[in-house]
Formats: structure tokens, sequence, C-alpha cells
């Protein structure tokens, strides 16, 4: 089944509003096998509206209106779709009830208006809204099928999974299902990553593989089709292998959430490792990073912040003739911060960052250079010199990437 999405309102054409339902509706219709091939947007005006209904028509068997199902004279998605298949709006008698009951609750009268709300199409089939007032609809047409969720996504996503979807399973049940696996890579860029793959990417068809970068990453979607789970299993596990044979270095993990400092804190956590860091350019950022993760306190009992020469020398007790000699933005500085967090710290790994966040150059090293080292209790310290480049959150954020990149590759080499 092919369908579009049509987001009605002016707020987002102003720019005020992210049209996030979209996003939402199409990775949901997506797993069910339901191709999305536009996404429309447009304000809160009956004759642009109407004119996108007979667009949409001639290219959509399911068209999702959402937005505009409110009381006000702006929110007119439901007229306008009514007079476009040609039924009149018809009271729903559930919606009704839920709407006495809300006002009676909170003792308050109801204005006439609200009624437009719990209108729907004459013979469609009514969605209840769990979460607000405005009824939803899936209308069958006799060549199109169209559904009208409320604007708001706290309203509008248990409509759609709640009501919306199970209706459409049912309605329009589909043999094949689709899906999907994402892979996760660090280290590599997503041109790279694409010219590695270009022939299976060329080739591609069951299943598919969309790249998509992020900053300091890359993500694969590999995403079989198929009519049971074993054989979207087989498939994928093929793309799988296929893939991991040409750029398995960079591979880190599985999964649309599952980030790089959750990987590497599920990892400490299983080899019972600990670890902290000395920070100078990323003034914590790296340490903040670990925070995000519930629980990391078993494997990360703290570490320093270390941004002028006079703290690394206080806190660290790095030699302040050292760090005259050779610079602070220097792989010396760097060994010495991560050697003397381990020492103080009593850790199983300890990060430290040195370099040159920007915008001015400093010590006569570029903006962008950054020194990272990882000192292990038993294993020898790795330093690595780094080049990052954009502007000075992008070098931090790279610079905490990277290290944990480090601590996840020692820890795997380990064994
Ligand atoms: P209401 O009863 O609140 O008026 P409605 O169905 O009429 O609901 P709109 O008036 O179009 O919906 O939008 C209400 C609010 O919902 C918007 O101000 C916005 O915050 C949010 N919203 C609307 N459309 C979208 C969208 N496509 N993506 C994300 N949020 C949206
Ligand atoms: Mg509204």
């Amino acid at each position: 089944m092919k369908a579009e999405i049509i987001a009605v309102g002016t707020e987002l054409l102003l720019g005020q509003v992210v049209n996030t339902n979209a996003t939402f509706l199409s990775e949901k219709l997506a797993d069910m096998g339901v191709e999305v091939y536009y996404h429309t947007v447009v304000g809160d005006n009956p004759q642009r509206l109407e004119e996108l209904l007979q667009l949409a028509d001639t290219r959509s068997e399911l068209i999702i209106l959402c937005g505009g199902l409110g009381p006000t004279d702006d929110d007119l998605t439901k007229n306008v779709l009514a007079d476009h298949v040609g039924v009149p709006l018809v009271q729903n008698q559930a919606g009704l009830v839920a709407l006495q009951d809300f006002f009676a609750q909170r003792q308050s009268t109801m204005t006439p208006n609200n009624l437009r709300q719990i209108e729907t199409l004459q013979d469609g089939i009514a969605l209840p809204n769990r979460t607000g007032l405005a009824i939803g609809c899936l209308y069958k047409g006799e060549k199109n099928n169209y559904i009208l969720l409320p604007g708001p996504p706290s309203e509008l996503k248990p409509m759609f999974l709640e009501q919306a979807r199970p209706l459409l399973e049912k309605e329009f049940p589909s043999a094949e299902k689709l899906t999907s696996r994402v892979l996760r890579f660090f280290g590599i860029g997503e041109s790279q990553l694409v010219t590695d793959l270009a022939e299976m990417i060329e080739h591609q068809s069951n299943p598919t593989i969309a790249p998509y970068a992020k900053p300091n990453e890359v993500t694969l979607r590999i995403t079989a089709k198929t009519e049971d789970e074993l054989s979207a299993k087989t498939l994928l596990d093929q793309a799988e292998t296929e893939i991991m044979a040409k750029v398995g270095a960079f591979f880190y993990g599985y999964g649309e959430e599952n980030s790089l400092v959750e990987v590497v804190v599920n990892l400490l956590r299983e080899k019972n490792l600990s670890i902290t860091a000395a920070e100078s350019l990323t003034a914590g950022e790296f340490q903040a990073t670990l925070g995000t993760i519930p629980g990391v306190s078993e494997v990360f009992p703290g570490g320093f912040v270390t941004y002028s020469k006079e703290t690394k020398s206080r806190f660290l007790g790095i030699d302040p003739g050292l760090l005259e000699q050779f610079g602070v933005v220097s792989e010396e500085c760097a060994k010495e911060m991560a050697e003397a967090a381990l020492r103080l710290a009593a850790t199983d790994y300890a990060l430290s960052f040195t370099g040159v966040a920007g915008p001015a150059d400093l010590e006569g090293k570029p903006k962008g250079t950054v020194y990272i080292a990882l000192a292990q209790k038993d294993g020898e310290t790795i330093i690595t010199e780094n080049h990052f480049t954009r502007d000075r959150s992008y070098v931090r954020h790279s610079s905490v990437m990277k290290g944990l990149d480090l601590v996840r590759r020692a820890i795997l080499n380990k064994n």
C-alpha cells in the first residue's frame, strides 16, 4: 500500500513547530510494510488543502492527515475532507459522552465550538482519543482511504498505536512484513562507508541498505521484506556478514538507541573494569557523557578536570617543567595526565584529553589538534594525535567519541 502524510498547520510552515508527527508516522508505517512516498505540510487553508487532497488521490492509496481537529475556526481539516469525499459530518456518540464528562469533571461550561471536535465523517470509523477530546477517523473511500489524526503528538501517538494501526492491519492485511536491523559505526565517515559498500548498495533490493550520518558516527539500517520472521533473519544475517567483511573494523553496536557510551559502559560492567579521566579541552564533557548512563558509578568512581597548567600540576602532580618544555598540547602532557589519573583513581583505565578546541590556535598548534591518551593498569599507555574539524563544540564532541572508542578497542583487544 502506498501512503502519504499531510500535516496541516500554519505553525509548521512558520517554523514554530517541527513536523515530528510525520517522522513518527513514517517510522511506524515502515515497520508495518506500508510505503510512504510523500510528506507534505500545508497551512490552515481550505483551498490549498483541497488541492493537495486532489493531488494525493492520484498517487496514494492511504492518505493520513494530521492536525486541525480542534475546536477553533482554523481547525478545518475534517470539514475539508468531508467536502472532498462528499459526505456530511456527524456527531460521534461516545465522543460526546467523553466531552460532556470532561466538562462536568472540570465543573466548567462547554462552549458550542467544542462539539466540532467530536464530529466524524459519516460512514467513517471513529478513532477514540484517550488523551484528548478530538475524535479521529478512518474513512474508506471508493478508491482511497483517509485517516484523520489530531495534531498534538501526545494525542496522535496513542491514537495511531492503539486505534489506527490495529484497524489498518485488520482492514488491509498484508502478507509481507518489514524487519529492520540497525548497525552502528564509529571512525568511518558516511562517504567512505558508502564507497566501501558501493556494490552492495547499488544491487540492493531485499534487504535494502540505508546509511544515515549522525555527528561523529554512521548508522546503516538494513531492512528485509518477508512473510515470516525466520527468512527475515536469514536475509539480514547474510547482508550483515557481507557488510562486516568490508567495514566490520568500524562496527561498534546494534540498534537505533544504543550509543557508543552505552556500549563502553556495558563492556566495562561486563568485564568488571573501571575508568577515570583527566580532561583539559573537554572540561568534563567525557565524564558528563558517562554520567548520562544510569548506574555508571559501578565503573566510574570520578575523575579530574584540569583546564589550566596550574591545575594539571596541582591536581595531578605533573612536573611544571615538563609542561613548560613540551606545552600542554602535546603527547607528553596527555601521557602524564592519563597516567597520573590512573594512579590517583586506582582504576583499570584512565583517559586524558588535551588539545585546542578553537577557535584560536594554541602553542603554535592549529585548532582541532587533540591528544588523547589511554593509560591501562596492565598495559602500555596508548597515545593518539588527532586533527578534528569544524567548530569548538564539534572538536570537543569528537574528542569524547574518540576517547570512548579507544577504551572500547582496548577492552576488546584484551581478550
Ligand atoms: P488542538 O485540539 O490542540 O487544536 P488539533 O488537532 O487542532 O489540536 P493543531 O491545532 O493543528 O491540532 O495543532 C495543535 C498543536 O499540536 C500544535 O500547536 C503543535 O504544537 C502540535 N502539532 C501539530 N501538528 C504537528 C506536527 N505535524 N508535528 C508535531 N507537532 C504538531
Ligand atoms: Mg487546533
